[in-house]
């Protein structure tokens, strides 16, 4: 499943190029996860401002109106000069002056919705309920610590459920909860000030990192379906279950948080 670096990576690997193009056309395949709500005839003409990303959605900016495209399960997207004909999973295709920007999509969970602004009931639906963006300054230390204090549950399901800090995906909060040696299982609420500044920073870093990786692996993961994505290589626990710890080489286990997997290690997160 796409995660926030690389839904990062990707708005990367084209923002630059489709701004300031002029949408010629736009073609619907298969209905997605949601629908577009206008007719694609509509679009042409309009020219794109830039592409920023909020959590997992990028917005596409247009002089009027934005179009929020999400990857789902297992979607991609390519922006090259001319595309070949749409495939059986191709469902979206931007066509502008500057090339054709092609959604991929085989499980079809993903989505492009339009929307007249940021501030309009559709766009405030899918993003209205995200938490503070990790890689920016937004990302306060003195917020995210308040918001754990208001959470009973544990800190995994509370990194995963995106209300609190949006983008740490499964693999993201096993691994930032090793780097600041917190129990998964652990209740939010219980984690101390200094302690919720480490996972704060491990957050950052994890993230980061993925970002900063996934520029040059693009490919491995906009071909790959389900987590196992690049950064698995070099995962401290994730996906590690019965291996031993790379710091104390007690052996990782595995439980299940809300149906998905969780690894830790029992001796360097105690607690
Ligand atoms: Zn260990």
């Amino acid at each position: 499943m796409p995660e926030l670096p690389e839904v990062e990576v990707t708005r990367l690997s084209f923002a630059d190029r489709i701004e300031g193009a002029t949408i010629k056309s736009a073609r619907m395949g298969k209905p997605l996860r949601w629908a577009l709500g206008l007719d694609p005839g509509a679009l042409a003409g309009r020219t794109v401002q830039g592409v920023r990303r909020r959590g997992k959605y990028l917005l596409v900016d247009l002089d009027h109106g934005l179009l929020l495209m999400h990857l789902g399960m297992s979607g991609s997207l390519n922006f090259s000069p001319a595309q070949p004909e749409p495939g059986p999973h191709d469902h979206f295709d931007l066509v502008t002056t500057r090339g054709v920007l092609r959604l991929n999509d085989p499980r079809r969970f993903g989505a492009v919705v339009y929307a007249e602004a940021e501030a309009s009931a559709g766009a405030v639906k899918l993003l209205g309920k995200l938490g503070m963006e990790p890689l920016t300054d937004g990302f306060d230390v003195k917020a995210f610590h308040t918001g754990l204090k208001q959470r009973s549950t544990a800190i995994k399901q509370v990194l995963l459920a995106g209300e609190l800090v949006v983008g740490v995906g499964n693999i993201y909060a096993s691994e930032a909860l090793f780097m600041s040696g917190i129990r998964p299982t652990l209740k939010a609420l219980k984690i101390s000030r200094p302690r919720a500044t480490r996972l704060h920073a491990a957050i950052r870093e994890v993230l980061a990192r993925a970002v900063e990786k996934g520029g040059s692996t693009l490919r491995d993961f906009s071909n790959a379906n389900g987590e196992t994505g690049y950064f698995q290589l070099e995962a401290m626990v994730y996906d590690r279950k019965g291996e031993p710890c790379r710091v104390c080489a007690s052996p990782i286990k595995m439980i299940r948080q809300g149906q998905r997997a969780t690894y830790f290690c029992p001796d360097c997160q105690k607690s």
